[in-house]
């Protein structure tokens, strides 16, 4: 089981950013930390403003790379313990909940060669009505099914779900994603 904590700062940040946005999705990289038994701290995460839409995020990689290089030299270079630990967007007029194409995409980028990390996560967020967060992360294995992963305030409470978990659909998806990429 993987849990993934988000601390008040990087939450105050989310909110912010998906406030500021409106209905266009935005997204970016996480920069991670893990703190071990399975939780990872979100320590920063770099926002993209531009390149989504209504129904879609286009990712810039050049300034992710920018961030993480810095983030990376921040935390010493210490690698094991911070890292790049995956990518996160919003869905703003959509449950916060991977795609089909989410899904694609991400067990693509784990599955690209030179790869050097064991899992990837997503984040896919949005602004509930009450202005608070809704998230659900999933981690993304080299050939193997993806795997929900708890999201928690740091402060120990679960940061809002949507209503159905998705588990079922998404390991259809998964199976369908693993068969194309087998022939
Ligand atoms: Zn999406």
């Amino acid at each position: 089981m993987i849990e993934i904590a988000l601390p008040a700062k990087v939450a105050a940040k989310l909110r912010r950013e998906l406030r500021r946005a409106g209905d266009r999705e935005i997204g970016g990289v996480l920069a991670g930390e893990d703190l071990g038994g399975g939780i990872f701290r979100v320590v920063d995460l770099s926002v993209q403003r531009s390149g989504g839409g209504v129904a879609h995020f286009v990712r810039d990689p050049g300034a992710h790379r920018r961030f993480m290089r810095r983030f990376l030299a921040r935390t010493g270079s210490d690698y094991t313990r911070f890292n790049y630990l995956g990518e996160w967007h919003s869905h703003p007029s959509f449950p916060a909940l991977p795609s089909g194409t989410d899904v694609r995409q991400m067990q693509g980028l784990i599955e690209e060669r030179g790869q050097p990390a064991n899992f990837l996560v997503l984040l896919v967020v949005k602004l509930g009505r009450g202005g608070e967060i809704e998230a659900t992360a999933h981690a993304f294995r080299r050939s193997a099914p993806v795997v929900q992963a708890r999201v928690a305030r740091e402060e120990g409470a679960a940061v809002q779900a949507p209503p159905k978990t998705p588990l079922e659909r998404l390991s259809w998806k998964w199976m369908a994603w693993h068969r194309e990429a087998a022939k």
